[in-house]
C-alpha cells in the first residue's frame, strides 16, 4: 500500500517535466470561436461535439499540433454538470469528459513531439455564495466529478480557466488537486484591471498560498485584448515579488478585441499582433503562452516562430505595450503604479492621482 502511494507521487508527469525543462511552453488557441467557424451554432454546447462530431474536434486539435502547440486543452470548458444541464446533458459528465480526452490522446500518441493534454475546467455558470446561491461545497462536488472524469480519460494536468470569483477558483483548484494531478488556474481580467467579480491580479496570485496543494502555474486568459493580459502578467509579477513567491505565470489572451461585422463576431487580432503579444508575454514574465477567443492555428504558428526567434528583453513599459497591442485600462495602469484601490482603478481621478504620484518622485 505504502509502496503504491509512493509510486503515484514519484511517477513522472509530462506537464511538470516539460515545465521544468523548457524556457517556455506554447499552449493552443481558442476552441469555441474556431468550432463556430466549423459549424457549431450559437446556443449549442461545444462539449456535445466530443461525442457527436469527434472528427471535427480532432481536426482542430491536429491543426494546433501542426502549428506547434506544446499544450492542448480538452473541449470540456463547460463540462461540469451545471453547464451541461443547460443542454440536458448533466448526467453525461463522465462520458463527455472522457471522450474529449480520448480524441486528443489518439493524436498526441501519434505525434513525435511531446504534447501535454490539459483538462479544461471552466466556471459552473452559477454565482457562489454570498453574492449568489451556489454553495462552495456544491461547486467543489461538481468540479470534482469533472476532474475525476478528466483524470480517468488520461489528462496530464487539470486546467481551470476563465474564472472570475476567488471562491469558485478555490473550489475548482481544491477539487482538481484532490485527484493528485498538477493544477493550473487562470482567471479572466476583463473589468478595468480586475475580474468581473473584482479580483485583482495580486489577489489571483495570493490565492495559490491559500490552497491545500499549490498550483503548478496561475495566470490569466480571455478578457479584453492582448494589451490587458500583458498588463495583468506584469501586475502578477509585482504582486508575486511583494508576496515573496515566484509562481509560473500563464498568459492566454484573446486575439485582439471582438468586433461585430456583418452579423458575426470576429476578432481584430492579426498574426503580427499575436506575434508581438507572444514576445511581450515572455518578456513580462509568462512561461506558458497561448491564445484564447479568436486565436486560430495560423496565429499559433506565427507565435511559435516569434518565440523561437525572440531574444528575451526586460519587461516592457506601458508605452511599448500600448504602441504594439493597444490601450491598457485605467485600472490596470493604476495597479502598475502601485495603486490597488478601487478609487485608483476607477475611471475618474486615477490619471490625476498617477500624475501627482509621479510628481512626488
Ligand atoms: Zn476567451
Amino acid at each position: 500500500m505504502n509502496f503504491n502511494v509512493q509510486m503515484v507521487h514519484t511517477m513522472p508527469n509530462l506537464f511538470t517535466q516539460l515545465l521544468a525543462q523548457r524556457p517556455y511552453l506554447l499552449a493552443d488557441g481558442a476552441l469555441g470561436t474556431n468550432l463556430f467557424l466549423m459549424g457549431l451554432q450559437t446556443g449549442d454546447a461545444p462539449e456535445i461535439w466530443n461525442t457527436a462530431h469527434p472528427e471535427k474536434i480532432a481536426d482542430l486539435a491536429q491543426r494546433f499540433i501542426d502549428a506547434g502547440s506544446d499544450i492542448l486543452l480538452t473541449n470540456t470548458f463547460g463540462g461540469t454538470r451545471y453547464r451541461l444541464k443547460l443542454h440536458g446533458a448533466q448526467d453525461k459528465v463522465k462520458e463527455i469528459n472522457i471522450a474529449a480526452v480520448s480524441i486528443l490522446k489518439e493524436l498526441t500518441d501519434k505525434s513525435p513531439r511531446d504534447i501535454v493534454i490539459a483538462g479544461s475546467m471552466g466556471p459552473t455558470g452559477e454565482i457562489l455564495e454570498p453574492a449568489g446561491t451556489l454553495t462552495y461545497d456544491d461547486a467543489y462536488v461538481a468540479f470534482k466529478e469533472q476532474a475525476q472524469a478528466l483524470k480517468e480519460g488520461g489528462v496530464d494536468v487539470l486546467w481551470i480557466e476563465t474564472i472570475s470569483d476567488v471562491s469558485e477558483a478555490k473550489a475548482a483548484c481544491e477539487a482538481a488537486a484532490s485527484t493528485g494531478l498538477p493544477v493550473v488556474y487562470t482567471m479572466s481580467i476583463d473589468t478595468n484591471g480586475r475580474t468581473m467579480m473584482g479580483v485583482t491580479p495580486a489577489q489571483l496570485v495570493a490565492l495559490n498560498a491559500q490552497l491545500t496543494h499549490s498550483a503548478s502555474a496561475c495566470g490569466t486568459n480571455c478578457g479584453v485584448g492582448a494589451a490587458e493580459v500583458i498588463a495583468a502578467i506584469m501586475n502578477m509579477k509585482i504582486a508575486a515579488d511583494e508576496q515573496k513567491t515566484d509562481p509560473i505565470l500563464v498568459a492566454k489572451a484573446n486575439c485582439g478585441l471582438p468586433e461585430y461585422v456583418a452579423g458575426k463576431i470576429v476578432y481584430s487580432g492579426t498574426p503580427a499582433l499575436m506575434a508581438d503579444y507572444a514576445r511581450l508575454a515572455l518578456d513580462a514574465g509568462a512561461k506558458i503562452i497561448g491564445g484564447c477567443c479568436g486565436t486560430t492555428p495560423e496565429h499559433i504558428s506565427v507565435m511559435r516562430q516569434a518565440l523561437a526567434e525572440h531574444q528575451r528583453c526586460p519587461a516592457p513599459d506601458i508605452t511599448k505595450i500600448e504602441q504594439l497591442l493597444g490601450p491598457i485600462s485605467t485600472g490596470a495602469k493604476a495597479q502598475l503604479s502601485g495603486d490597488l484601490s478601487i478609487a485608483g482603478g476607477s475611471l475618474s481621478g486615477s490619471a490625476r492621482e498617477r500624475r501627482s504620484r509621479r510628481s512626488r518622485h
